[in-house]
Formats: structure tokens, C-alpha cells, sequence
């Protein structure tokens, strides 16, 4: 985001196979691709990011990840849609352009409110299902080349969105040159990341896999927009996916900049985000969540439990790779979509349906979807009042 050749790698956590390639069965024997898996600190703006990049085109283009299939969300992305609409569209059939639109689910709630939505999304699987659900999608990957063909064809767009993107692009400077192309004057870039902030308070270290290239925190931000003449000017915190950041972002001069930002540069530094050490620390916590985890998992094994992985989140693919947890361990993970019946990248689980695993169930599931803990203890209460338990696998390791 700087520009600067002054990274230290403070997380390295191996050869890992990429987090949405789940597998059929006929291609566990094949050779699996496996990439480093390393986080480094710029010393200079303060952005934590990987440096081994792998091919969008290999990560993006036939994407497993469904909006509209996860928990939570719709709630979420109504209250989005309005909040867009309401206070940054204003007048009627203003355009409203989202980068990874995924399949329009959040673009139809904005559509509804009667601006005028463009899709752009390189997943062409999941870009076909906007487009039939009638939220004009282009299925490519966003750039200032198509910004200005969008522009063009389009007029200029008054709110651009961009979420889980931002930390998902390794050109930045062709991303933020693209969104300052497309945007209007007045016009306003909203985009929600997970917020580094969430790796100290909440251990979110699974949230590291290829797809998310950097961690976002509002200090290599403030840099970054002021290359490209824009600059940020408010950031509010949200409970999506663990803490996520929305930021906005304008042309300079164009919008009052909220004290939220002073606040969270401060906070940011007083936390240590500015300095290495507090990394390596964080690296050290993990070390002791895995061995803790580790010690009860085989502890289980030796008692005879049966125990299993509770959703197939990407994360929760790190995490099994990190904590060093196989098929060994998980007779199986669960889904309630898309990958059932496919295997887990790297460790090889088989996904099977929550509904089956419930019909007959482990003595324990591993909460891999431990961000939407309370949602899934609640849903789950007849496993637990029949005695069966859960394992909390990050921050306050313990069984639920
Ligand atoms: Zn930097």
C-alpha cells in the first residue's frame, strides 16, 4: 500500500493448500497444490500482508463462497443497502457499483431501493447467478482499465462498495486508481474488511489463507487513499464474520472527516499495531491456543471419543492445517450447502450434511465456525441436552 520494501515476516504458517478448494472424491489422489502461507509487517505504513500471491484466477474464478448462504447476512446487508441508499445515493437512479458482488445479493437489497445497481465480479459461476436473478453483473475482475469502460458506458457512480475486497486485491494502487476513475464527485467508496484489530482481541489468525492478502487497519489506509487524491473519512466497527471495519472513502475535501478515525489511529497505537513485537506475541498466543487444543483433542482420541468438525468455513481450514488436525482426529466436518460431499483442502475430511451428523452424532464437535458460536450452540441444543459437547478452538480455549 506504500510502496515500501520493508516487510518482516512475522507468521509463517507453512505449505498450505488454498482454503476454498474443497475436493471431490476422485481428486484426493491427485497432486494437490500447496503455496507458503507467511504474514509480514510493513514497517513503514503498518500493513500486515502475505507476499506469496497466487493467481486470482485460480482463487476467483469458480468461487465456492455464496453470500446468500451465510447466517446472518441478509440482516446485515438490508441494513447496508439502506444505509447507501439513504444517505450517500440520494438522488433517484443514481448508480451504485460494487466490486465482488458475489451473487447480487446485497445489490438486489439496494436495487429494491430504487438505484440503479452494476455487478462486477470475476466468479463466473456466481456471477451467472446474479445475472438471473436480475442484478447486471460483469463477470470480470475490477480494474482502472474496466472503471474507465464502466464509466463510459455507465456515468460515473455516486456509491462504489467494496466488500471483502480491498484485503482480497494485491494492486491496490490499480484498485483505489480504478475506484477514483468511476466514482462521482461527492461520491462516496464504502468497503468492509476484517479488522486487524479483531486478530488481537478475537484471535481471528484462521482468517489468514491466499484469498486474503492483507489485514486492513486504518493507518495504511489513511496513506493509501491520500495517493490517488481521495482520502478516508469515516470507519465504523461491525460484528459481521468477527469485527469487520466499513470504511469510507471520498474525494478529497468532499466529506467531513469523522473523529472515529483519530480514534482508531490511537487506538491502533496503543495496541502496538505499530511495532513488531506485538505480532510476534500474537504468534505465540496462537502457539499456546493449538497446544491446548492439541492436548484435549488427543486426550478424547485416547478416552474413545468420537468427535468431528462443526461447519467448513475456509478458515476453518487454516486452522486445521496450523493446529496440525486430520482426518485422524475429524471423522468428518459438517455443511448445510454447497460442499457437502467433497473433502476438506490439505487434511482430507470428508464434508457430510449437518442433518446426517445430527441423525447420528460425535461425542464432540470442534466449533470451526466458532465465530457464529452462539447462533450454532443455540440451533444445536438438542446434541447438547443429549449430552453432547463443543470444543472452542481460538482465544479462551475450552468445552462447551
Ligand atoms: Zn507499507
Amino acid at each position: 500500500m506504500c510502496k515500501s520494501e520493508n516487510l518482516k515476516l512475522f507468521f509463517d504458517l507453512g505449505e498450505t493448500a488454498l482454503a476454498n478448494s474443497f475436493l471431490k472424491k476422485e481428486e484426493l489422489n491427485n497432486p494437490e497444490s500447496k503455496y507458503p502461507l507467511r504474514v509480514f509487517f510493513c514497517e513503514d505504513c503498518g500493513l500486515s500482508q502475505l507476499v506469496d500471491v497466487v493467481d486470482p484466477s485460480v482463487l476467483f474464478r469458480n468461487y465456492v463462497y455464496f453470500s446468500s448462504e451465510m447466517p446472518v447476512l441478509p440482516e446485515h446487508f438490508k441494513n447496508y443497502a439502506e444505509e447507501a441508499v439513504n444517505n450517500f445515493v440520494k438522488s433517484k437512479n443514481g448508480l451504485v457499483v460494487e466490486i465482488g458482488s458475489n451473487d447480487g445479493l446485497l445489490l438486489g437489497a439496494i436495487k429494491n431501493l430504487g438505484a440503479r445497481v452494476l455487478g462486477v465480479d470475476p466468479a463466473e459461476n456466481i456471477a451467472k447467478i446474479a445475472n438471473e436473478r436480475g442484478v447486471e453483473t460483469i463477470p470480470d475482475f475490477f480494474n482502472e482499465k474496466l472503471a474507465k469502460e464502466i464509466k463510459e458506458k455507465y456515468g460515473p457512480a455516486k456509491v462504489m462498495i467494496g466488500n471483502n475486497v480491498v484485503a482480497h486485491i494485491d494492486n491496490h494502487y490499480d484498485l483505489i486508481s480504478g475506484v477514483s476513475t468511476l466514482l462521482a464527485d461527492g461520491g462516496v467508496f464504502m468497503f468492509e474488511a476484517p479488522y486487524l484489530v479483531d486478530m488481537f482481541e478475537n484471535y481471528t489468525f484462521d482468517t489468514i489463507y491466499h484469498e486474503h492478502l492483507s489485514c486492513l487497519s486504518v493507518r495504511p489506509l489513511v496513506n493509501l487513499f491520500k495517493q490517488f487524491g481521495m482520502e478516508l473519512f469515516d470507519v465504523k466497527l461491525f460484528p459481521v464474520q468477527g469485527n469487520s471495519i466499513r470504511g469510507y472513502a471520498g474525494k478529497t475535501g468532499q466529506h467531513a472527516i469523522s473523529m472515529r478515525i483519530g480514534e482508531l489511529l490511537e487506538k491502533e497505537k496503543s495496541m502496538g499495531l505499530n511495532d513488531i513485537s506485538t505480532y510476534f506475541k500474537l504468534v505465540d498466543d496462537v502457539d499456546e491456543m493449538r497446544k491446548k487444543v492439541l492436548t484435549i483433542l488427543k486426550d478424547l482420541k485416547l478416552q474413545g471419543k468420537k468427535i468431528s468438525g462443526y461447519g467448513a468455513p475456509a478458515k476453518g481450514n487454516t486452522l486445521l492445517s496450523y493446529y496440525g488436525i486430520g482426518a485422524d482426529i475429524l471423522d468428518y466436518v459438517t455443511d448445510e450447502t454447497t460442499k457437502i460431499n467433497l473433502y476438506t483442502p490439505g487434511t482430507h475430511i470428508p464434508v457430510i450434511d449437518i442433518k446426517d451428523a445430527r441423525k447420528n452424532p460425535p461425542d464432540y464437535f470442534l466449533l470451526l465456525a466458532w465465530n457464529y458460536k452462539d447462533a450454532i450452540l443455540k440451533k444445536e441444543e438438542d446434541f447438547r441436552k443429549n449430552g453432547g459437547k463443543f470444543i472452542m478452538p481460538v482465544g479462551k480455549v475450552e468445552i462447551l
